[in-house]
């Protein structure tokens, strides 16, 4: 702010400056955050579409970051995959959800098997202590691997070889649930599907949102039916997110997609939402 006559290079270098600064110490800043217990995760409900009943939950980091506040995961996630931090991150968030989900199962043991999904990074796909780590931690929190879904970006996969397939495969063998996430953003090779150990495809949030529109673009209302009729082919499920409104449920359901997540339920928040959906049997 130098120069009173407003250069708008100048400010433009500015706040790039001031951008790169704030990420230079968000980066500088993440070891010590995860060592001070700075992250919290959020858990928003995944929901059958057809009796609004609770499926599950996904858990969403946070950073409580002592002066910039509450920072979401697209703020520190890439620069965590970028130093590695990402691996002791992501193994945190596994073992507190998957704690939270065993407490959740133990208070509503007659509501049926209640599914944690977790993020995975792609550097976390590369880590040799993927799988150990979490046997480890279903085992030391008693919640059986089929209550455990991994999510996976389509990107992450595209073009994976058999080496990175392995650990994803016998996790899979061992009855974990793998959703390929942010389905149909990447130039998805459909064949591709069937090598991949994957269960459940959650389509991306653009296809829900030009569900909004009156009336719905028919060429992803055509996409998504035969992305859902391919995927029950394959025997996979099919988790729609981004649902804000009913119209948009409805919709969704009439094509036949199996989940739903999004604002029309319920905003990511306290595990003790979850909790409460529960007791209610329904969002
Ligand atoms: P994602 O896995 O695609 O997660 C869904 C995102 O959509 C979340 O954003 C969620 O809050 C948001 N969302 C849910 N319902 C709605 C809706 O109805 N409308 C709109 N507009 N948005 C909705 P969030 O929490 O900011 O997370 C962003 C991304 O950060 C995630 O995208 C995921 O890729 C990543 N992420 C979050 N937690 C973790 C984690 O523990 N590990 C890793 N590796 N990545 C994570
Ligand atoms: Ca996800
Ligand atoms: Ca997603
Ligand atoms: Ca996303």
């Amino acid at each position: 702010a130098k120069s009173a006559g407003g250069n708008r290079f100048e400010t433009a270098d500015a706040e790039a400056d001031a951008r790169a600064i704030t990420r230079h110490g968000l980066t500088n800043a993440l070891p010590a955050a995860l060592e001070r217990g700075e992250f919290f995760i959020e858990y928003q409900p995944l929901v059958h579409l057809g009796d609004g009943s609770v499926h599950g939950a996904e858990a969403l980091v946070r950073w409580c970051h002592p002066q910039h506040g509450v920072l979401g995961p697209d703020r520190f996630i890439p620069l965590a995959e970028h130093t590695g931090l990402i691996v002791p991150l992501g193994r945190w968030v596994l073992e507190e959800s998957v704690r939270q989900a065993r407490f959740w199962q133990k208070r509503h043991s007659d509501g049926g098997p209640l599914h944690i999904n977790v993020n995975l990074s792609p550097m976390q796909l590369h880590h040799p202590g993927l799988v150990s780590d979490t046997v480890e931690v279903l085992e030391r929190a008693g919640l059986e691997p089929s209550a455990l879904c991994l999510e996976v970006t389509e990107s992450a996969l595209i073009g994976a070889d058999d080496d990175l397939l392995k650990p994803l495969r016998r996790l899979a063998e061992m009855g974990v649930d793998i959703a390929l996430d942010d389905f149909g953003t990447g130039y998805s090779n459909l064949a591709n599907l069937r090598r991949l150990p994957v269960s459940v495809l959650k389509l991306d949030r653009s296809f829900t949102r030009s569900m909004q529109q009156r009336p719905a673009d028919a060429v992803d209302l055509k996409i998504v039916e035969g992305i859902v009729s391919l995927a029950h082919s394959l025997d996979l499920g099919v988790t729609v997110e981004g649902v804000e409104t009913g119209a948009q449920a409805a919709q969704l359901r009439e094509l036949g997609c199996d989940t739903a997540q999004g604002w029309y339920y319920a905003r990511p928040g306290a595990p003790d939402r979850i909790h409460t959906l529960l007791l209610a049997d329904a969002v």
